[in-house]
């Protein structure tokens, strides 16, 4: 197959990861038969130099020509002085309303030969972490009108929470149909014992649960969920929930599951065209400096072509690769610890290209 592959390489630690990711996807490219070619698109603080936007047209426009796109990560604090709608994290917001991007899927899965990086107590950790999060990403409270104003003398700040049943109804069909890739299984977060908006979720997700009687299906309350997710995370296969719940939640599953270096994201809308970036930011305390993990990043490529191009067995080789470069010991600095070899991020990429 031949795919065009937008590449965002952002700032900070962005395109040190980034190459990295290139290397392996060059190499399941050449080992599976596929031409990847890269349109690199400017983004970020790089773009804001270059163009004097975060996210200027050119780049949106190169985007949406493209078959996928791949980010590294925005945001360098040379530009944390430009005016609020020049900041980098707008030009993040642009990029996925523009692509109509609604639905993030994030991963929490506990890579065994990094047991010990996880938090939580050795017999619940045992029990196994693998769900995913699929949080809606362009509705509810973000999106909402809020207001402040002086009433009677004091300020009053609100804002809107809002759903309706189309918004609703297709992330649902993003949990559902990716349940059914995994353990079958999809548990809806909501607060339906106070918020309307809640009611009308659940209300709906019980008809989108309809149509797949062979996915087993639950509805759990956030705060009970905040609770499940550290006593037993082995109960969750495919979670799915608002916008705001899902910023919360999906935070405390990554972090259950280790460092920050190694989870990838997956933005996805109508279509096959996704966004798939890892969760951290541009370090730019450690750029330049061929430190950084790449692990996130390459894991979003395989993320991409595993939901994108529909590639899961080179997606899994992406994965299998990764997994025998720490079961051989290979280790960044950041997830470092006794008895293993430390790798530089290139040498990372390298060990793990080499392993597909
Ligand atoms: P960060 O995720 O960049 O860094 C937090 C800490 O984790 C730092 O100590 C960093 O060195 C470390 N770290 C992050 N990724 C790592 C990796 N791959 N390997 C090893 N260590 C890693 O968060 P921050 O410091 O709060 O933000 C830095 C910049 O990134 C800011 O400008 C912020 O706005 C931006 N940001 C961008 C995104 C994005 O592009 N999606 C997300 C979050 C933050």
């Amino acid at each position: 197959m031949n795919k065009n592959i937008a590449v965002i390489r952002g700032d900070g630690i962005g395109p040190e990861i980034m190459e990295e990711a290139l290397k392996v996807l060059n190499k399941v490219a050449q080992k599976f038969g596929h031409e990847f070619t890269y349109t690199e698109v400017y983004g970020g603080g790089a773009a804001l130099e270059k163009y004097g936007h975060p996210m200027p047209q050119v780049s949106v426009d190169q985007c949406l020509a493209s078959d996928s796109v791949l980010l590294a990560a925005v945001g360098d604090p040379k530009f944390n002085d430009v005016a609020p709608e020049l900041r980098c994290e707008k030009g993040l917001l642009k990029i996925r309303s523009e692509m109509g991007l609604y639905a993030n899927v994030r991963p929490a899965k506990m890579i065994p030969q990094l047991a010990d990086a996880c938090p939580l107590r050795k017999d619940i950790a045992d029990k196994g972490i693998d769900f995913v999060v699929v949080r809606e990403l362009i509705g509810g409270i973000y999106f909402g009108k809020r207001k402040t104003e002086v009433v009677n003398g004091e300020k009053v700040a609100s804002d809107e929470m809002k759903y309706s049943e189309h918004e609703i109804e297709r992330i649902g069909r993003v949990a559902f149909d990716m349940a059914r890739k995994r353990r079958k299984k999809v548990t809806s977060v909501d607060k339906a014992n106070v918020l309307d908006s809640s009611r009308l979720w659940r209300e709906v997700m019980h008809r989108v649960a309809a149509e797949y009687p062979d996915v087993e299906y639950d509805d759990a309350l956030v705060d009970s969920t905040a609770m499940q997710i550290v006593r037993d995370p082995s109960r969750f296969d495919v979670m799915v929930t608002e916008n705001l719940f899902g910023d919360i939640l999906s935070d405390e599953a990554s972090m259950i599951t280790g460092s920050i270096g190694l989870i990838p994201s997956a933005s996805l809308g109508e279509g096959t065209r996704g966004l798939y970036e890892p969760i951290h930011g541009s370090a730019p305390d450690i750029a330049g400096k061929n430190i950084a993990n790449p692990i996130g990043q390459i894991l979003s490529a395989a993320m991409m072509l595993r939901y994108s191009f529909d590639m899961p067995a080179e997606a899994q080789a992406i994965e299998d690769a990764v997994g025998a470069a720490l079961d051989a010991g290979w280790r960044t600095v950041d997830i470092m610890c006794d008895g293993m070899k430390q790798a530089t991020c290139s040498q990372m990429g390298d060990i793990i290209a080499s392993y597909i």
